[in-house]
């Protein structure tokens, strides 16, 4: 009798639930494909130095080119490769091609900068992420300070001795750590001491509050105190103004990301980028 109340029926949830269920197999199944088809490709985004504005290291971030559907961006289906664990094969793929990449623009003759490539957790989940990096790295005869790993805060919301190993095992080989998107995380700050961070990045939404004034500005210095109680670089995400950069390096803040500066480029343009 209950259900004679209820405004939609279990028949029309089930439809929607299976048509979703539908369209993340169809994905999955195209995400799988996609490596073999050759339709993902990386895009660099410059890091720059705020006070002179020059180009000093870049972060690689995928995207799906998909046959059909266009570009892809990765918020929109790197869940969907966490879900169905194609991020192992994926993040490998990311991390081998952004390694080949500085082969090729150091055979080029190139001023190469070092290279950012994000991890996610359920990578290191999956295992063999020290032995998958080493292996990149010997295979395109690649300096292991040109290799940083950007790792979400969020992960360190739950407290994991692998992770805390590998991280480990990665800083020993001279792989630098970065610790993305600061602030947006739940996770106490205590976990930090245990990790060997080379670089925080304040994430886009606290820069963004510095249109607003005072809040934004405290929380910029904060995270720069942080910083430099551990010994580690502050890279501010998502510049998009002159106001932004201007604020960020009153604020005593060294190196930005953003808009602003340059959007995610095609290799070819970052290429460019290096031979200025
Ligand atoms: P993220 O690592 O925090 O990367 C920064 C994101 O902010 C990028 O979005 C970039 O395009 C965007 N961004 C940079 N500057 C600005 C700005 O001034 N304004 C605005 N509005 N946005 C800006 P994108 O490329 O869509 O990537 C989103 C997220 O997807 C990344 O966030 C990262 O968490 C994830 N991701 C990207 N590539 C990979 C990958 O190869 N592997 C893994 N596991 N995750 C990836
Ligand atoms: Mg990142
Ligand atoms: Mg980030
Ligand atoms: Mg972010």
């Amino acid at each position: 009798q209950s259900q004679q109340n209820l405004s939609v029926t279990w028949t029309q949830y089930t439809r929607v639930l299976e048509r979703q269920t539908r369209a993340t197999v169809a994905t999955t199944h195209e995400l799988r494909q996609a490596i073999e088809r050759d339709e993902l490709m990386l895009y660099y985004q410059p890091k720059v130095d705020l006070a002179s504005g020059a180009v000093v290291a870049a972060e690689a971030l995928l995207r799906w080119q998909h046959a059909h559907r266009g570009f892809i961006a990765p918020g929109d289906f790197i869940p969907l490769a966490e879900q169905s664990q194609l991020i192992g094969p994926i993040g490998e793929w990311v991390l081998r091609q952004a390694c080949s990449d500085l082969r090729a623009w150091q055979d080029a003759g190139l001023d190469v900068r070092p290279v950012s490539v994000n991890m996610s957790l359920v990578q290191f989940q999956l295992g063999f992420v020290p032995d998958i990096v080493e292996k990149a790295l010997t295979d395109f005869g690649i300096d292991p300070h040109q290799l940083t790993l950007e790792i979400t805060e969020s992960v360190f919301e739950e407290h994991s001795d692998l992770l805390k190993e590998d991280l480990r095992t990665l800083s020993a080989m001279g792989v630098k750590l970065s610790l993305d998107d600061f602030g947006t995380g739940y996770s106490s700050l205590s976990y930090l001491k245990d990790y060997p961070f080379d670089e925080i990045k304040i994430d886009k939404s606290f820069v963004w509050q510095l249109d607003d004034g005072a809040y934004g500005r405290a929380i910029v210095k904060a995270v720069d105190a942080i910083a430099v109680a551990i010994g580690a670089q502050i890279v501010a995400e998502g510049v998009e103004s002159a106001h932004h950069g201007d604020v960020l390096k009153e604020l005593g803040c060294t190196l930005g990301q953003g808009f602003y500066y340059n959007r995610p480029l095609p290799e070819s343009q970052w290429r460019q980028l290096l031979s200025l």
